[in-house]
């Protein structure tokens, strides 16, 4: 019943709530509705008397299929069958009458029955709701090709609107399933009587090669690509485009992804004829010139106008990329949700909790992404999001006032990728106004894009200072004396030739992943350190002495500053006679350039580490304060309203990058061992609201 509650609005008119139209005849001071529904449940009230007034409270309208359950729950199945029926004898043919027949049925789980009232039902009435119950009850008497072909005709009429229901999903998804399900002589579970094969198997097989099929819309792309040179003032707009777009980047240029992105949004957005000092004419696309151009064929004109006026801009949400035939996308920036055919050229290299930018296109009914996007991991998609939503909050403050730009900004700084599924579908003018301003913004953004790929994380070491590995030969004034200080001092260990320089205390965390790591590492090389001692404290550097010069290795130029401090301090009169330092970024710079790596997050935690380190590291990150959690620890973020949904976004980030390196054969973290210790698994997942007090 989910589904119908999310529904009861659409149908013009709530059940319960007072007011409305038919109110104001003569109403006692009792709600109409709610008196309607006390007198269809009382027995001494003849069903012939409930169904007349009924049929003149509802009068041209879709009755809310909640009373019919009403009735069957709170009075009889034979009452609410009688009412029906004492109904259609009055208007065999009104609205009212057929979708309470339809709803008793449903309620009665008389699917045929049920199926024959609703389809009557649409023929008469424009009503979404009265369509949307025709296909429920197709889905329920098992004519999934009838429910299909219904979904494919309501959504080559409003996309937006049914491609988002799950309706329209369950569908495809069944209709996939049956594939494999029914063999040949199998009887068709339509109940028509012939086997599936001659009966609904080529109806769902054509919708779904409908559904999967990108060759209208790669001829429209054909076609608008041969007709581009043909547009007059073209070359000038494009090549101010293409420099505001690549920015004189000759690698993004090359990039073939890339270049088609361009092209496309170059279609509808490169202004031609454009009067600079003439704000009443903004110029034409290259795309409307198509549209308009006589010369173009009827079926891709119709194409090209469901492109202009449907396209959507946004930052999708994947969080399975296993189509089905579909995959379910959800827009981070409004928190709308769209079923979309994607190719499998496109979707075979994602994983799960990719975001996409780019754009897509419902053709007819069926939204396709475009002949490109840019793939990011889901804290990059957080990122965008929240630089996206703040242009669109700030434009929105402009043409509105502040009152109204306050909305756009839905999440109140919690994580998109999290918190966007809760919001439900999003105002079609929402969803307009920011599919505009992403269009609009798409050069800069994607400049951002490749602007944080290039930025290598800051390294740093325990305490945190930038990593760079240092090398350095220091000669001292007496070595025999120096060498006694050092013994006799707490920081410094003699360890067969070498002093280990020793910092801070690791927490127990630290010390059992360092030691997981040394044990690991002493294994690939044959050595046996199975009882090796856990090291306590940090290891600041060592340090080798021969003679009157000493050889310290360090990570940092903070550490090489202090030790030569403490060298001074036992009146050693250090004097630096060599130094080599490597800095590690450079290695991460090269590895940030390679676009194999984009959608990698740069996160040295996890990298580079063995399985036992890994291990090791998952059995105490539960308990050990985070940054990202404001400093909580999983455990307890988990437990808490606020921690819980940024805790969630660090679960899906580490899926995300863990899905990543399995594909290049890199082990990562157990991750759904990690959600299982917390609590915080797949379905145990309490439910999470941005609107909730954090
Ligand atoms: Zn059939």
């Amino acid at each position: 019943m989910g589904k119908r509650k999310r529904r009861k609005n659409r149908s013009g008119r709530p059940l319960n709530a007072g007011g409305g139209s038919p109110a104001e005849r003569q109403s006692p001071p009792e709600d109409p509705a709610l008196r309607l529904e006390s007198q269809a449940i009382d027995p001494a009230v003849p069903p012939e008397r409930v169904a007349d007034s009924l049929l003149a409270y509802y009068e041209g309208e879709h009755v809310p299929g909640e009373l019919a359950f009403e009735i069957v729950r709170e009075a009889s199945a034979e009452r609410a069958r009688d009412i029906a029926r004492a109904a259609l004898e009055l208007e065999p043919t009104s609205l009212p009458a057929l979708t309470l027949a339809g709803a008793v049925a449903e309620a009665l789980k008389e699917a045929d029955a049920c199926v024959g009232y609703y389809r009557k039902a649409v023929e008469i009435s424009p009503d979404p709701m009265t369509h949307w119950c025709y296909v429920v009850a197709l889905q329920a008497a098992d004519r999934n090709a009838d429910a299909l072909e219904e979904l494919e005709r309501l959504s080559r009429l409003d996309p937006a609107e049914w491609a988002a229901d799950p309706l329209y999903r369950d569908s495809y998804v069944e209709a996939l399933r049956r594939q494999t399900l029914f063999s040949d002589a199998d009887a068709c579970p339509c109940g028509d009587g012939r086997s599936y094969d001659d009966c609904c198997r080529p109806r769902e097989l054509a919708a779904l090669d409908r559904f999967l099929d990108r060759s209208p819309f790669d001829a429209l792309r054909r076609a608008i690509l041969q007709y581009e040179p043909e547009a007059e003032d073209l070359e000038p707009v494009l090549a101010e485009a293409r420099s505001r777009w690549f920015m004189e980047d000759v690698d993004r240029e090359r990039d073939e992804g890339e270049a088609r992105l361009f092209a496309e949004w170059a279609w509808t957005c490169a202004r031609l004829g454009e009067d600079e000092d003439d704000e009443e004419e903004p110029g034409d696309s290259v795309l409307r010139l198509f549209l308009e151009d006589p010369a173009t064929p009827g079926p891709l004109r119709r194409q090209a106008r469901q492109w202009i006026r449907g396209v959507r801009w946004g930052l999708w949400l994947i969080k399975d990329p296993t189509p089905d035939p579909g995959v379910r996308v959800i827009d981070l920036l409004t928190g709308s949700t769209l079923y979309a055919s994607i190719p499998h050229e496109q979707i075979d290299g994602l994983v799960p909790w990719t975001a996409i930018l780019g754009a897509l296109v419902p053709v007819e009914g069926v939204w396709r992404t475009g002949a490109a996007f840019y793939p990011m991991s889901p804290s990059t998609a957080d990122h965008l999001a929240s630089v996206i939503l703040g242009l669109a909050g700030g434009v929105a403050k402009q043409v509105a006032g502040s009152k109204r730009a306050s909305r756009l900004d839905p999440y109140g700084g919690l994580p998109a990728t999290v918190v966007a599924e809760q919001m439900g579908q999003a105002d079609e003018l929402v969803c307009h106004f920011v599919s505009h301003m992403v269009d609009l913004a798409l050069p800069e953004l994607l400049g951002l894009l490749h602007e944080w790929a290039r930025e290598v994380p800051a390294l740093r070491n325990m305490d945190s200072h930038p990593l760079l590995l240092i090398k350095a030969d220091i000669a001292v004034a007496d070595p025999a004396s120096l060498q006694r200080h050092l013994q006799d001092h707490p920081d410094f260990r003699m360890h067969e030739d070498e002093i280990v320089w020793m910092g801070r205390p690791m927490t127990p965390g630290e010390a059992e992943a360092s030691l997981a790591g040394i044990k690991a590492m002493a294994r690939t090389e044959g050595i046996d350190a199975e009882d090796l001692d856990p090291s306590n404290r940090w290891t600041l550097g060592t340090v080798e002495l021969k003679g009157s010069v000493l050889t310290l290795d360090t990570n940092s130029e903070e550490r090489l500053e202090a030790f030569l401090e403490v060298l001074g301090g036992f009146g050693a009169e250090p004097e630096m006679v060599a130094r080599t330092a490597v800095d590690p970024r450079a290695e991460l710079a090269r590895r940030a350039a390679d676009p194999s790596e984009l959608s990698m997050p740069a996160d040295v935690e996890g990298w580079g580490m063995s399985k036992a380190g890994l291990d090791a590291w998952a059995r105490t990150w539960p308990d050990e304060a985070v940054p990202a959690l404001a400093g909580m620890t999983p455990r307890r973020a988990a437990q808490h309203a606020q921690g819980h949904i940024l805790l969630e976004a660090l679960l899906r980030d580490l899926e995300h990058r863990a899905a990543a390196n399995l594909r290049r054969g890199v082990v990562d973290v157990d991750v759904a061992e990690l959600r299982a210790v917390l609590g915080m698994s797949e379905g145990h997942r309490p439910h999470v609201s941005a609107t909730s007090p954090v």
